[in-house]
């Protein structure tokens, strides 16, 4: 990509790619962990709830056969009439209508329970000691979540079952395999990952159109200063950067400034404002470039004199000559302008560039010298008419410049021999 060339675009690319990539991580760790914590936390009063219902479902059974509260003998858990153990409908019909898992301690003795091994075989009369000794004797619900049961490891929370008189007999557990809690915790932070990840990708593409648009800012304004350390000073800045409220803009207008400051200082004649002929000569070498080039862009070039403007100076005075020179050099610079440029040359003598082929710039040049002709110059009570006189040459390759100059230069030579006010080619 180009903007990866410019190494201000690259580096706030890197840095914003990496702010963004850091920040993500960060925020998915911490969403996860956090997810994962709510998650859990609801599990567990989901699980308090069951636990409790479990208990709440077997008594409500047994009160129909009149004896509602669990009780032990020798060893077994209870209800009414009936050993727990034979009781497995209600417990399985729980797991089926919540998806837990149900387990009912005599003591820390697995009595009932949905839980199974591969076999299909209950887990019973396996023990949790542990639990039981140092919470649920104690009156204290517990809950846990590394609990191992076959090989699989569960969430749960336990509490205690008491007998009529108030005596803990037993535990009531109400379970999910971790497995699923994860499953859970995974599948909604992968939702959030989605998420995070369409919006780095939204920053991603705001980002890069945001490079991109200043690197074609800056890049305008380096080729532009570019130029003007060429020594070039016709680069247009665009107005979409002078035009700017922001740096880009105050950069765009400095430049400028500075551009035609320069232009005026370095290559325009005091006087006339026309190119001097050193800025001239620049022009020339770019024509005879392009000329050069294998589609050899044509180019006429011309010299003009005024024609006894000695007796001008004299006649009216220096001041009166300066104005008779800048309204020559004003209608050269306007007229010319469609098909190339003029300069002046030195004293009273101009220099035009047709960049076209010497017989449509013979019509141009005829023109020019009509209107000089037919032109006045008002300075003080005086009425000033002066003609020129031309010679011009058209480029051929592979001609050097120089032996233009001085074709052009022989031709108006020829021109003042003839009586002037007239074009030679
Ligand atoms: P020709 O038709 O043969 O060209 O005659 P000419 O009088 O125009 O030519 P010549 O070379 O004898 O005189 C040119 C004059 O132009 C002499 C010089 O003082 C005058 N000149 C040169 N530069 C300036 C300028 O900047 N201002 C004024 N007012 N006069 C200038
Ligand atoms: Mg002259
Ligand atoms: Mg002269």
């Amino acid at each position: 990509m180009k903007i990866l060339r410019n190494s201000v675009g690259r580096y706030f690319i890197v840095f914003t790619f990496s702010f963004i990539i850091i920040l993500s991580t960060v925020f998915r760790l911490v969403s996860t962990s956090a997810l994962r914590q709510t998650q859990e936390a609801e599990q567990q009063k989901h699980l308090a709830t069951m636990a409790r219902e479990l208990v709440y479902v077997y008594e409500m059974y047994a009160k129909q056969s009149g004896r509602a509260t669990f009780y032990t003998n020798e060893g077994k858990l209870y209800l009414g009439s009936e050993k727990v153990e034979d009781m497995p409908a209600l417990i399985d019909r729980m797991k089926e209508m919540s998806g837990l898992e149900f387990t009912l301690f005599v003591g820390s003795k697995r009595e009932l329970t949905t839980i199974m091994d591969e076999t299909g075989k209950r887990y019973v009369n396996t023990y949790n000691v542990l639990v039981w000794e140092n919470y649920i004797s104690n009156g204290k619900p517990y809950y846990a979540n590394d609990i191992e049961i076959g090989n699989k490891q569960y969430c749960g929370y336990y509490i205690p079952i008491r007998s009529a008189e108030g005596f803990i007999i037993g535990m009531s557990f109400a379970g999910v395999p971790m497995k699923e809690l994860n499953t859970r915790v995974s599948e909604l932070s992968k939702n959030m990952t989605l998420i995070a990840t369409a919006a780095c990708v939204v920053a991603a593409i705001v980002i890069l159109l945001l490079v991109h648009r200043l690197t074609k800012r800056q890049k305008v304004i380096t080729t532009y200063m570019e130029e003007i350390d060429r020594g070039e000073f016709n680069h247009e800045m665009p107005e979409w950067i002078t035009k700017r409220g922001d740096e880009y803009g105050t950069m765009g207008r400095i430049l400028v400034n500075m551009n035609e400051s320069l232009d005026g200082k370095v290559q325009r004649d005091n006087l006339t404002g026309l190119y001097n002929r050193g800025a001239a000569m620049v022009q020339l070498k770019k024509c005879f470039v392009e000329a050069n080039t294998h589609d050899g862009a044509p180019f006429t070039f011309v010299i003009g004199d005024i024609d006894f403007f000695k007796k001008v100076n004299d006649t009216y005075g220096h001041n009166c000559g300066d104005e008779v020179l800048k309204k020559v050099a004003e209608i050269l610079k306007r007229e010319v302008k469609p098909y190339g440029f003029a300069a002046r040359w030195g004293g009273e003598e101009f220099i035009l560039v047709f960049k076209e082929k010497i017989g449509p710039a013979q019509k141009h040049l005829e023109s020019i010298a009509d209107i000089i002709r037919n032109t006045t110059v008002h300075y003080d009570d005086f009425d000033v008419k002066v003609t020129m006189t031309f010679g011009m040459v058209q480029y051929h390759a592979p001609n050097n410049l120089d032996y233009v100059i001085t074709k052009a230069d022989q031709m108006l030579y020829k021109g003042k021999e003839n009586g002037r006010n007239q074009i030679v080619s």
